[in-house]
C-alpha cells in the first residue's frame, strides 16, 4: 500500500493517523514524524486549554466540532474519557451581544445542536461567580465543554502505535523530496523516509514546511495570552468539588465576548484567555529547535508573558467575576497558534504537487473532524462535508502574498469575538482589485463591498432619486436594523429599472478562465455533465456541473466554446481554477499530445452585464444596429466575438437576472471605453447602473442557484434542483457519472426549496433554521427581498417530504417568521423574458 508520512504529532497529526486506520489504511504504512519528544511535542496542542464551543456560522465547522466531541468521548483509559462536558456558556453584557446570541441560537438549531437562551438568573445558577449586575442574558450549550487535548493526543499515539504506526520523534523534517510533480519522500535530520503521500500537520510551522515544496501556506502564527489565577476560594470548599472527578473542572466554560475573554477552571484556579491585546505575530522559523526535553514551561510554542498586554483583561475579569479580586495571576504565557486570512482552516492537496496534503490552522475544537475529512479525501476522493471554506486552493493569487496574509490574519485575531454582519466588508486592505469601470462607478456614488480583493458595487447613490419615482407596488419595505446594514432601498429602484428598462452590472469580479489546446475538448468532456463534444460546438454556451466521484456537485460553471480548441469558463471560485489546472496537467502528463493550457483571465479582462427589456435598444444604439448580434444571429446561450464601435468584445447571450441581454467582455485596457459606449447608448433608453443588491434579488426570483451558498459538495444535482444540467445522452464517461446513475435511482431525502415570507416584509439573511410542524428540519441558504414578486424570498434545504404550500417558520433573532413553501421559479417560469 502507499506509504504515508504525517508531519507533526499534535492533535491534528495523530488524529489523521487514527482516522486513516479507521478508514482501512494499513497502519504499517504510516509514519508520523515529530521534532519534539512524543510525550510533550511542544506545539500548540501541548498547552491548549481545550475549550470546545461547537456552534459556528459555518455548518462544516460545526460538524467538525460535533465529531471532535463525539470522538473525545470515545477515547479513554480506566473509565475516564477525554471530554469534560461541562457545557458552554456565552454571556451578553451589551444589548448588541444579546441579539448576537439569539442569532447564534439560530445557527445551533440549523446545525442540530441543543442550545438554550437563558436569563441572567439562569446564568448565575450555572455560573455563580458572575456579577449579576453585568449580565443581560446568555446562551447555554449543554454538550460543549473541555477537550483534554494533550491526554487525547497521548492516548491516540499509544493506540495507533499499537496498531503498527511508526512514530519518529525528536526528528526534524528538513526537506521534501519530489519527482515529476509528485512527492517521493521526506528528508529529516536522521535520514530519508520514502513516501507516496505526505500530510503536513505541522501547525504554525506549516509555512516553513510549505516553503520546502514551493507551496504558499497562508497562515500567520500569532501569540495569544493565557493566564491562571491563584486559588479561588469558592472553588476550594464547594460542594461541586466532588463532581470535579479527574478532569479538573465542573463549571461551564465561559465566554465574555464583549471584552474578548474566555474562562475555564483548573481545579481551584481559573484560567483566563484573552484576544483583546495587540496582535503579536511570530515567525515560526525564529523559534529555534524544539528541545529534546520539554516541560510545561519550556516549549517553542510558549513565549514569555507580557503582563502589560494583559492588564485590561485582568481588570475586566475582576469586574465580571468579583471573587477574582482576592486572587492574583500566578502563571501566564503568550501561546502561539495559527490564524488565516478568513479564519478558516487549511486543508487539501497542494495545487502544484501531487501527494502533498496539508491540515493546518486547525483548532482543537475541529481537530478530529478535520482529520476524518482528510482521511475521507485520501480514501474516496471526497469528504462528506463541504470543504469550500477550508480548501487550501480557495484563495486568490493576491490573497497569498505575505502582506495580505499578515494584515488579514491579524485582523481575524482582533475580530475573533466581534459581532460581524454577514455582508460586512474587510476594512483593509481595500481597493486591491478594481475593475476598469471603477472611476465611473465612484462618480455614480457606488457603495462597494469587497470579495476576493475585488471592489463590487452594491448600489449607486445616483439612483436615489428613482426611489421616489417608484410605483407604489415597487416601494421597498422597511428593514429591521440588522437586515438594514449594508443595504439601501435604492436596490428596489435598480431592480425595477432592470425589469422595466435596462441596467448595466459590473461582472468583472466573476472568475474567468481560458481553457485552450488540443486536449481542451477531452478535458471538459471528462469533467462536466454536458456532452461538450456534440452539444457545444463553437459559438455555444453551456451551463454545466463539475461532479465529484460520488456524483455530488463540486462546482457549476459556464463553458463557452469560442473556437474549436478554445473555451472560456465562468466559475465561482479559485477552487475550480485549481481543479482544472491540476486535471489539465495530469492529462498532459498522461498523453502529451492532449495538452491543455488553463489560464486565469479574470483580471486581464472586464465584463458588463447589460440586461432588461430595453437592453436591445441600448445594444443596437451602441453597435449601430449590428445584425450579427440580433436575437436570431446570437440566440440565448450563444457567444460571439465582435466589436462595439471599434472595441473588440466577446458577447455572451446569457442572463443572471432573468431578462434579455448580454455579458459584454473586453480586455481591461478597453474597459473604460466600453463603459462610455454603453452608457452613452443607454442614456436615451432609460439605462442605469445597478449593483449586486438588486442583482442578488433578481437572480433569486428567477431561481438561479449560487454554488457555495445554495448548494455544495454535500448535494447531488437532483436534490439541488439541477437535474436539467445532466446530459443523459452523453455516452462518454465523466467524473461522477457512474455514481450519478446510482444516485438518480435513490429516493431523495432532502431538497432545495423556495420559500416566500407570508407577512411580505420580514427579510432574513441566510443560515437561519426552518421549522416544519415546530421541529427544526432545515436551514436557509440565500434570501432576498423579491421586488418583482413583492415579498421576501428564501431558499432552504428541507426534507423532500415537505410539499408545496406547506406553512413553515423561520427563526430570526428568536422570533418566528411564517413562510410558505412555493413552486419555483417565482419569476418568468417559461423564460419568455429572455427573448426568442
Ligand atoms: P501543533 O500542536 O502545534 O502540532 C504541530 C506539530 O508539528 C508540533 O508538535 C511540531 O513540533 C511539529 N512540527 C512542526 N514542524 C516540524 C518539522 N519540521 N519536523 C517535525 N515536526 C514538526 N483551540 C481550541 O480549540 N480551544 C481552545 O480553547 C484553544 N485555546 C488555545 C489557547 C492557547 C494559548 C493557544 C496557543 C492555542 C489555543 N487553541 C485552542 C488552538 C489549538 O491549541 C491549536 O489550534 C491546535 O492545538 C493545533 O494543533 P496542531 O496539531 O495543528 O498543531
Amino acid at each position: 500500500s502507499e506509504r504515508i508520512v504525517i508531519i507533526g504529532a499534535g492533535i491534528v497529526g495523530v488524529n489523521v493517523a487514527d482516522e486513516l486506520i479507521s478508514h482501512g489504511w494499513n497502519p504499517n504504512s504510516i509514519t508520523v514524524i515529530e521534532q519534539g519528544p512524543l510525550s510533550l511535542p511542544g506545539g500548540s496542542t501541548s498547552h491548549a486549554p481545550g475549550l470546545v464551543f461547537q456552534t459556528n456560522p459555518s455548518k462544516t465547522m460545526t460538524e467538525f466540532a460535533k465529531y471532535t466531541v463525539h470522538k473525545l468521548h470515545s477515547i479513554g483509559q480506566n473509565g475516564e474519557d477525554c471530554f469534560n462536558a461541562v457545557g458552554g456558556l456565552e454571556i451578553a453584557t451589551t444589548p448588541g451581544r444579546l441579539e448576537e446570541l439569539k442569532r447564534k441560537h439560530g445557527y445551533a438549531s440549523s446545525w442540530d445542536i441543543e442550545a438554550n437562551l437563558i436569563s441572567p438568573e439562569e446564568c448565575l445558577n450555572l455560573y455563580p461567580l458572575l456579577d449579576r449586575k453585568l449580565v443581560l442574558g446568555g446562551l447555554h450549550i449543554p454538550s460543549d465543554g473541555l477537550a483534554l487535548a494533550a491526554r487525547a493526543t497521548q492516548l491516540l499515539v499509544e493506540s495507533t502505535r499499537n496498531s503498527g504506526v511508526r512514530y519518529l520523534d525528536r526528528t526534524v523534517v528538513t526537506d521534501i523530496e519530489r519527482k515529476n510533480n509528485h512527492v517521493t519522500g521526506v528528508k529529516t535530520n536522521s535520514g530519508l523516509v520514502p513516501a507516496d503521500i505526505v500530510i503536513s500537520c505541522a501547525g504554525f510551522w506549516g509555512v516553513e514546511i510549505g516553503a520546502m515544496v514551493d507551496v504558499v501556506v497562508p497562515l500567520l502564527p500569532l501569540a495569544h495570552q493565557y493566564a491562571k489565577t491563584s486559588t479561588v476560594s469558592p472553588l476550594t470548599n464547594r460542594e461541586v468539588n466532588s463532581r470535579i472527578n479527574g478532569k479538573n473542572a465542573s463549571l461551564p466554560i465561559l465566554r465574555h465576548q464583549d471584552q474578548d475573554l474566555y474562562y475555564r477552571e483548573h481545579g481551584d484556579q481559573i484560567g483566563i484567555g484573552y484576544y483583546g491585546h495587540r496582535p503579536m505575530p511570530v515567525l515560526a522559523s525564529s523559534l529555534g529547535t524544539t528541545p529534546s526535553k520539554t516541560d510545561d514551561k519550556n516549549m517553542p510554542s510558549r513565549l514569555g508573558f507580557t503582563p502589560d498586554d494583559f492588564a485590561p483583561a485582568w481588570k475586566e475579569s475582576q469586574r465580571l467575576l468579583p471573587v477574582l479580586r482576592e486572587t492574583k495571576i500566578v502563571d501566564g504565557f503568550n501561546g502561539i497558534f495559527s490564524f488565516t486570512p478568513d479564519g478558516g482552516p487549511l486543508m487539501g492537496q497542494a495545487p502544484n504537487l501531487d501527494g502533498f496534503f496539508i491540515a493546518e490552522a486547525v483548532w482543537v475544537t475541529h481537530s478530529a473532524g478535520v482529520a476524518r475529512a482528510m482521511a475521507q479525501i485520501l480514501t474516496t476522493g471526497r469528504a462528506e462535508h463541504d470543504l469550500s471554506g477550508c480548501e487550501l486552493t480557495r484563495f486568490e493569487e493576491v490573497q497569498l502574498n505575505q502582506f495580505y496574509v499578515q494584515e488579514t490574519s491579524q485582523q481575524i485575531f482582533v475580530e475573533v469575538y466581534d459581532i460581524i454582519h454577514p455582508l460586512a466588508p474587510k476594512e483593509s486592505p481595500r481597493n486591491l482589485r478594481v475593475s476598469p469601470f471603477n472611476a465611473r462607478q465612484r462618480e455614480l456614488g457606488a457603495y462597494f463591498l469587497e470579495l476576493g480583493g475585488w471592489e463590487r458595487p452594491f448600489w449607486y447613490e445616483a439612483n436615489a432619486e428613482l426611489v421616489k419615482a417608484l410605483p407604489v407596488e415597487w416601494r421597498p419595505v422597511e428593514r429591521d436594523p440588522w437586515a438594514a446594514q449594508h443595504y439601501s432601498p435604492i436596490a428596489a429602484a435598480e431592480a425595477w429599472k432592470t425589469r422595466n428598462a435596462a441596467a448595466v452590472y459590473d461582472m468583472t469580479s466573476f472568475h474567468r478562465f481560458e481553457v485552450a489546446g488540443p486536449g481542451a475538448v477531452d478535458l471538459l468532456q471528462r469533467l462536466t455533465t454536458t456532452d461538450i463534444k456534440s452539444a457545444v460546438p463553437p459559438g455555444v454556451v453551456a451551463y454545466t456541473l463539475l461532479l465529484d466521484v460520488s456524483g455530488r456537485v463540486q462546482g457549476d460553471i459556464f463553458v463557452s466554446r469560442l473556437e474549436e480548441n478554445l473555451f472560456q469558463i465562468g466559475a465561482n471560485s479559485a477552487i475550480e481554477f485549481a481543479y482544472l489546472i491540476r486535471e489539465a496537467r495530469l492529462q498532459g502528463e498522461k498523453i502529451p499530445s492532449q495538452w491543455v493550457q488553463v489560464r486565469e483571465i479574470t483580471g486581464s479582462t472586464c465584463c458588463l452585464g447589460l440586461w432588461g427589456p430595453r437592453a436591445r435598444d441600448v445594444l443596437d444604439a451602441a453597435t449601430s444596429g449590428d445584425q450579427s448580434l440580433s436575437n436570431k444571429a446570437l440566440p440565448y446561450m450563444h457567444v460571439k466575438q465582435s466589436n462595439i464601435a471599434g472595441v473588440p468584445v466577446t458577447v455572451f447571450r446569457k442572463s443572471f437576472v432573468g431578462e434579455l441581454g448580454w455579458e459584454i467582455q473586453t480586455s481591461a485596457e478597453y474597459g473604460l471605453r466600453l463603459w462610455e459606449l454603453i452608457w452613452q447608448a443607454g442614456k436615451p433608453n432609460g439605462l442605469i447602473a445597478a449593483g449586486r443588491a438588486a442583482f442578488n434579488a433578481l437572480k433569486l426570483e428567477k431561481g438561479y442557484r449560487t454554488f457555495g451558498i445554495d448548494l455544495s459538495s454535500e448535494h447531488d444535482p437532483f436534490e439541488a434542483g439541477l437535474g436539467h444540467t445532466i446530459d443523459w445522452k452523453k455516452r462518454d464517461d465523466y467524473v461522477g457519472k457512474a455514481s450519478l446513475l446510482e444516485v438518480a435511482k435513490q429516493k431523495q431525502t432532502k431538497k432545495l426549496r423556495c420559500l416566500t415570507i407570508d407577512d411580505g416584509r420580514s427579510v432574513v439573511l441566510g443560515k437561519e433554521p426552518v421549522f416544519v410542524n415546530s421541529k427544526a428540519t432545515g436551514y436557509i441558504t440565500s434570501a432576498a427581498f423579491g421586488y418583482t414578486v413583492r415579498k421576501p424570498i428564501a431558499y432552504a434545504w428541507l426534507p423532500s417530504s415537505v410539499a408545496d404550500g406547506t406553512n413553515v417558520e423561520i427563526e430570526y433573532f428568536s422570533k418566528r417568521i411564517r413562510a410558505t413553501v412555493s413552486e419555483e421559479p417565482l419569476y418568468d417560469s417559461r423564460d419568455r423574458k429572455l427573448g426568442e
